[in-house]
């Protein structure tokens, strides 16, 4: 048994304080605090508060790196991040990265608090797509065999970004490779995923896409409307038809215009409908956050990163699917149009604390909960016991300390 001490938590509808999480197995088996219950005698313990509780250091981890002091101030724990949008980092391209390369990949999203993740396609041909969507399968049904994991975030299934979009919204997605909606190209698309994909964007005013609402939705997928120019009677058909989610939130949707609300009112003021948005201060201006925040609410707001292979690099070329985008002092784009983002979960969850005066455990909550309860991922984005112990140790301005993927420490 493995006993997490720190100086608060978050589960994140709750705060603890002086938590002690108990981990068996790579699961949480039970929480408490220093107040309720003491450290079993026999339990490995890991004390980020940094009071030694046992006389020994257990970890065997050098958490002091960033503070010469030795002083660590206080560490706070949350569920691990889960990012239901992105297209890679550290250099590599979800579409292209082999089963060698991933392990880096999930090794830099955990040193930014994620624990896991959907990788997530872009437009591309239809061949192409189906190969990249049989590697992400293995990827995912090799990372269910914890002992494979290796410590880092897990791919816990595929979101489809295409090839359902609207040309006019189309943003980077090239025009040659998005296609009507039908079910025989949703069906190849979800054979060859072999039934992991568990997201899907599509833009529910394109001919066809209703039908395809309905059977994703038959089949568990998580239906977001975007990349679209829905007015709002077809945006709300979209939701008839099953849609629940929003993408990116404000990119590469029919603007919001005060007498032609269009898809936008029907994101904002659907009670029924979570939504995602880019929190990197390029995507939407933090002023717009604010007003999204607002609009959502705690329980419905989602934050995504849509970071691509260039997120933990420095300036220059990257893949993106099959396109080639440009890095510049943050801004990653393609003919001067914004593609995907550098942005980092905890960068973007500090910024909500930023931009809208968000506490950091209402601004954690759009990062774990949200997402998981959306696409319906029960063992993450919360702690309780029988979750996942994927946890990540903050500072109380947002740091990432130390993430845990299944128990096991990542540093
Ligand atoms: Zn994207």
């Amino acid at each position: 048994m493995i006993v997490l001490c720190a100086n608060r938590l978050y589960t994140p509808q709750e705060e603890i304080q002086n938590p002690l999480i108990f981990i068996e197995d790579g699961l949480i088996s039970a929480i408490s605090s220093r107040a309720q219950q003491e450290v079993p005698k026999n339990a490995k313990v890991i004390d980020l508060t940094g009071n030694d509780l046992t006389g020994n250091d257990l970890t065997g981890n050098d958490l002091t790196g960033d503070d010469p002091t030795g002083h660590l101030g206080e560490a706070i724990l949350a569920p691990g991040f889960v990012d239901i949008h992105m297209h890679g980092g550290a250099g590599l391209d979800v579409m292209r990265a082999t089963p060698a390369d991933l392990p880096n990949l999930n090794k830099f999203l955990t040193t930014h608090g994620v624990t896991g993740y959907f990788p997530t396609t872009v437009a591309a041909p239809l061949d192409q797509t189906c190969v990249a969507l049989e590697r992400l399968a293995d990827a995912i049904e090799a990372a269910q065999d914890s002992a494979a994991v290796n410590g880092g975030a897990v791919p816990l299934g595929i979101h489809l970004e295409g090839p359902f979009l609207s040309h006019k919204r189309r943003g980077v997605h090239p025009p040659e490779y998005l296609v009507e909606p039908t079910l025989a190209i949703f069906e190849r698309l979800w054979q060859a995923a072999r039934g992991h994909v568990r997201m899907m964007t599509i833009a529910p005013e394109l001919p066809g896409a209703l039908e395809v609402i309905v059977e994703a939705v038959r089949r568990k997928v998580l239906v977001s409307i975007g990349h679209s120019d829905a007015v709002l009677e077809a945006a709300r058909a979209g939701v008839r038809a099953g849609a629940r989610h929003a993408t990116h939130t404000f990119n590469a949707m029919r603007p919001l215009d005060h007498r032609d609300p269009g898809i936008l009112a029907e994101v904002l003021t659907d009670g029924h409908l979570t939504a995602d948005i880019i929190v990197d201060g390029i995507h939407v201006a933090p002023e717009v956050v604010q007003l999204f925040l607002q609009a959502k609410g705690l329980e419905r707001a989602v934050l995504i990163t849509d970071a691509t292979a260039a997120a933990g690099m420095p300036d220059g070329a990257y893949q993106l699917g099959p396109i080639q985008v440009e890095v510049k002092n943050g801004r990653c784009t393609m003919d001067g149009k914004l593609a995907g983002s550098v942005l980092t979960m905890d960068r973007a969850v500090r910024n909500v604390t930023q931009f809208a005066g968000w506490s950091l455990q209402d601004a954690i909550r759009a990062a774990t909960l949200n997402p998981t309860r959306a696409v319906g991922l029960t063992q993450h984005g919360h702690l309780a016991p029988g979750a996942e112990a994927n946890i990540v140790a903050l500072s109380p301005n947002g740091e990432v300390r130390q993430t845990f993927v299944r128990g096991r420490a990542v540093s």
